[in-house]
């Protein structure tokens, strides 16, 4: 396994590996959702690259940039074991040089959601993911659906940049008690992380009501909120059904729908979501 660091650097490593290259961007610490997407594509790309970079422009103010979750010994380690070509580890310095003054900003898809919660959450996404997809070239980009609305992005980016990569997003992990795994579960204590079982809860009982029949989408939303609400340590921020490819937030009768929420457990905000569709 190579790593790399600087732009030359990846792009010379690049350019000595079997094709198709499939990309996996990450912000490193990683989990076994992670593997999930390394492993995706080891199984559709002769080479696999995995970048891990915590972008400082997708962090707000007074978000966690500082206290993200980090351990490059171990990461490393993972990736060697999952067979991975190259890793590559820009620094932050390379990423935006001090004059640096392009952004990508992809408009509606990014208003709703985590983006109005988060402003300048996507920018930052956006730039980040086009310069990746730029120095790396790959085939095939690989990301989570656990980050609903940060696929719905990519996928919009990429056709409208013409970028000719394809994006894959990639089913969420969870644990056994339904929590998606994530970096920031590490801040949970485990009382919180007791507590944080809550989101899959509430998105199951909104799943299973609309299995049921109930079709109405102000109901399906009353429903997650009403869940979460019984447990004492969680802090609604948003709960959401809405349009998968829009974002629109849907009322009335509805054949399917991107339920999502962010819902703060203590200090830590955790994001879910799940898909649901009429057979
Ligand atoms: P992150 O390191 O949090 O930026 O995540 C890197 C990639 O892994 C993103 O495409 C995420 O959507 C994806 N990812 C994170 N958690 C999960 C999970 N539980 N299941 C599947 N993919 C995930």
């Amino acid at each position: 396994m190579k790593t790399a660091v600087t732009f030359p650097e990846v792009r010379a490593a690049r350019a000595s590996l079997a094709e198709p290259v499939g990309l996996v961007p990450t912000m490193g610490y990683l989990h076994a959702g992670h593997l999930s997407l390394v492993r995706s594509a080891r199984s559709e790309c002769a080479s696999v690259v995995v970048s891990i970079f915590v972008n400082p422009t997708q962090f707000g103010p007074q978000e966690d940039l500082a206290a993200y979750p980090r351990d490059l010994t171990r990461d490393l380690q993972m990736l060697e074991s999952e067979k991975v070509d190259l890793v590559w580890l820009p620094t932050s310095d390379a990423m935006y040089p001090p004059d640096y003054q392009t952004w990508v900003s992809v408009e509606t898809v990014t208003q709703r959601l985590e983006g109005a919660m988060r402003p300048g959450h996507f920018r930052g996404v956006a730039t980040v993911v086009t310069k990746l997809f730029t120095a790396v070239l790959p085939d095939k980009a690989y990301f989570g659906q656990k980050d609903a609305q940060q696929a719905v992005v990519v996928q919009q980016l990429t056709r409208d940049l013409n970028l000719p990569v394809q994006v894959v997003i990639c089913p969420t992990v969870r644990e056994p008690d339904g929590l998606a795994l994530s970096s920031r579960n590490a801040y949970l204590s485990p009382e919180e992380r007791r507590a944080a079982a809550c989101l899959y809860r509430a998105l199951s009982a909104a799943q299973s009501a609309f299995q049921a029949g109930e079709r109405r989408a102000q109901e399906l939303r009353k429903m997650m909120d009403k869940t979460l609400h019984q447990e004492p340590l969680a802090h609604v921020q948003y709960v959401s059904c809405a349009d998968p490819v829009t974002l629109e937030e849907l009322d009335g009768e509805i054949t399917h729908a991107l339920l999502s929420m962010a819902v703060f457990i203590g200090k830590t905000r955790l994001i879910d979501n799940l898909v649901i569709k009429e057979w």
